[in-house]
């Protein structure tokens, strides 16, 4: 493989960020650094009204593995994504809110499933620190009465916190819907699954 190569394209839409650009591109920085492979930062502005773009144009001044994308108004993140897949350049991509809910650390796993063979590794995400007993226990027994009756299991609290190969990736922007889903879109074009559970923060 030629060493200009970027093996993992990572993906960020972003939507009124100017708070926290800056804390999540550091944190993202150094498990992207620890990590030791080619790789490439997508952020994709979706039409912010706030300062988010100027700061992006900043860190992609001092960060050269930044690229950003700036859509011409507010389309959603889904479309903010899927612009950013249609120009990712990597063997892998991997996509992630810029709020702080996706945790960064875990990335690393994501990319040692890849490795090993998945070639869709789906966050799950297994409740919040502060969610309430009723609220555990209902959505336990949703998702188990769920799956008694429907043929395909439903995993519970999957996310948009996902990593996709490359093949993945070239079907999934052959896909000409308007009203989209990343998480669906990605489940009905089939491909290896894996999970990674974390806590959202
Ligand atoms: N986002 C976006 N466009 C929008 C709304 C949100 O690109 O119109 C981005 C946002 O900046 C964040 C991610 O999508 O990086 C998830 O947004 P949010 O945290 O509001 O969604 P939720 O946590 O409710 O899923
Ligand atoms: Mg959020």
């Amino acid at each position: 493989m030629p060493t200009h190569e970027i093996v993992l394209s990572v993906v960020v839409p972003l939507y009124n960020e100017d708070a926290v650009i800056a804390q999540f591109h550091a944190s993202l920085r150094a498990v992207l650094d620890g990590l030791d492979l080619s790789h490439e930062i997508i952020y994709s502005n979706d039409g912010s009204v706030d300062a988010t773009l100027a700061r992006l144009k900043d860190i992609a001044g001092r960060d050269t593995t930044v690229r950003v994308l700036s859509l011409s108004r507010n389309f959603g993140k889904e479309i903010a994504t899927t612009a950013a897949m249609h120009v990712a350049k990597g063997q892998a991509v991997l996509m992630l809110d810029a709020d702080g809910q996706h945790p960064v650390e875990r990335i690393p796993e994501f990319v040692e499933r890849w490795q090993a063979g998945s070639q869709v590794v789906v966050g799950v995400r297994q409740g919040n620190k502060h969610d309430s007993w009723f609220k555990k226990t209902s959505s336990k027994l949703f998702y188990r009465v769920f799956n008694i009756f429907s043929k395909s299991e439903l995993v519970p609290g999957t996310t948009d916190f996902c990593l996709v190969d490359k093949v993945v990736v070239q079907d999934f922007v052959r896909l000409q819907e308007r009203n989209r889903i990343t998480r669906g879109l990605i489940d009905w074009l089939g491909y290896e699954h894996d999970y990674i559970y974390f806590t959202a923060n």
